[in-house]
């Protein structure tokens, strides 16, 4: 097969056409355009602050990748087709659409089975209908999610399969149940492993819910062994109960997947964020840092509520003065751009305060851990401070080094 498609356009960058993108590239060899109405791939799993890294990722690896670009129309012609999206025509040998599932409830609405406001089957703990003796299961039934207590149409294997055994033992006679889900997700897009479960704060901004995120890169290993790798997680919560409603993660380390497991757990119980401040872990170098990136992700959080504030990886810096703490070789390395750049690397800081100018500062460092220090210092002497959630490492791998 490989050669035998030059171009393919993929419409829908959800979780299947992100796989197929990489399917296509791959395996085929073929061109590929990913076309997708959101600002970012992944909507529904990730925020832009990860969706624009799996973005840039996909484009390193080849891909040409058309965000904001809702699809109008799609049409043959003599070699192939050409898909029209947000005012660019693409023109490929063959589509795919990939752009979501609805549930197939026909049969049950003709059985007299309500439906719930996703429009998939309604059905209780017991995984009854509202319709006398009719059971539901799997793709084509409505979950209660654990982050926002609604309905939610979860179309998931993990959950289809985890229904069918409750299923079985309820029909055997036994009171079993299937109980709200946290919505555990993960998806490999080439080199990167993208893992969410809970909510996203767009999605939850958009229900009009006043959450908050935390952003940490942190290595998934000891930060001194060879194969230390890079993580990027954010953390939605409710300021007001510090609840957890969400963590998105994205990495080459595979324990990406693991650690939002973990959060899932943490997630069904309803946890916060000091809870989850509290996990605890299994430490050796091989495996994992003494602190766990999960628990540094919720530190970062709670230091939010302390006033340790945060921005997104993703701001504006054009009109902020950013002052810069990293050293030379790390500034070098990926040289930042910002309205006005004050560099005084983090050891001189207080030495050298005075010299700061008054009013906002927005400080950065690598990961943000030394800016997340320095804020509080800097609160502390009264000057108005916030940092750069996830450090330059994390705003390079969304924006390029020219963002
Ligand atoms: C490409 C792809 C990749 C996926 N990857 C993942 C993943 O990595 N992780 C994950 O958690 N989930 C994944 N999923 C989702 C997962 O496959 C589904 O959630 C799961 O298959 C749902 O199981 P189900 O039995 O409810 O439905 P299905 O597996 O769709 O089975 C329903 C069956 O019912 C049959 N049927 C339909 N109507 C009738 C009828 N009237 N009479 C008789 N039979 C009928 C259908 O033909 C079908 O065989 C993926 C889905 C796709 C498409």
């Amino acid at each position: 097969m490989r050669g035998e498609i030059g171009h393919v356009a993929v419409v829908g960058a959800g979780l299947v056409g992100c796989e197929v993108v990489e399917a296509f590239r791959s395996l085929w060899g073929a061109e590929v355009t990913l076309i997708e109405a959101a600002a970012s791939p992944l909507p529904e799993l990730l925020d832009p602050e990860l969706g624009r890294v799996v973005a840039r990722h996909l484009e390193s690896k080849g891909v040409r990748v058309l965000l904001g670009a809702p699809v109008g129309g799609i049409r043959a012609v003599d070699d192939g087709v050409v898909v029209t999206a947000g005012g660019v025509e693409v023109a490929a040998d063959a589509v795919v659409v990939a752009i979501g599932v609805t549930p197939q409830v026909e049969l049950a609405t003709a059985a007299g089975a309500a439906l719930g406001p996703s429009r998939a089957i309604q059905v209780d703990e017991r995984l009854a209908t509202t319709a006398p003796h009719v059971w539901a299961a799997g793709d084509c039934v409505e979950c209660r999610h654990a982050a926002t207590g609604g309905p939610a149409f979860l179309p998931l294997g993990s959950l289809a399969n985890r229904q069918g055994r409750v299923l079985g033992g309820v029909l055997a006679g036994r009171d079993e149940r299937f109980g709200a889900v946290a919505a555990a997700t993960a998806v490999k897009v080439f080199d990167l492993n993208v893992a969410a479960v809970g909510c996203t704060a767009a999605r939850l901004g958009a229900d009009g819910l006043g959450v908050r995120s935390a952003w940490l890169s942190g290595e998934d290993r000891a930060h001194y062994w060879p194969e230390a790798k890079l993580g990027l997680f954010s953390l939605v919560f409710d300021p007001a109960t510090r609840r957890v409603l969400g963590v998105q993660g994205v990495g080459e380390e595979a324990e990406v997947a693991k650690r939002i497991d973990v959060a899932a757990q943490l997630l069904l119980r309803h946890g916060t964020i000091d809870e989850l401040a509290a996990v605890e872990h299994a430490y050796a170098p091989p495996y994992a840092p003494a602190l766990d990136p999960l628990a540094v992700l919720a530190m970062a959080a709670a230091n939010q509520l302390e006033g340790v504030e945060a921005v997104s990886p993703l701001s504006d810096l054009a009109a902020a003065t950013v002052l810069d703490l990293r050293v030379d070789e790390e500034r070098a390395e990926r040289p930042l751009a910002a309205g006005r750049l004050l560099e005084i690397e983090y050891r001189e800081l207080r030495r050298r305060v005075d010299e700061l100018p008054p009013g906002p500062l927005l400080v950065c460092c690598a990961h943000g851990t030394r800016s997340a220090e320095v804020v509080r210092f800097l609160r502390g002497r009264g000057a108005e401070a916030r940092y750069l959630g996830g450090g330059v490492s994390w705003r390079v791998r969304a924006l390029g080094p020219e963002g």
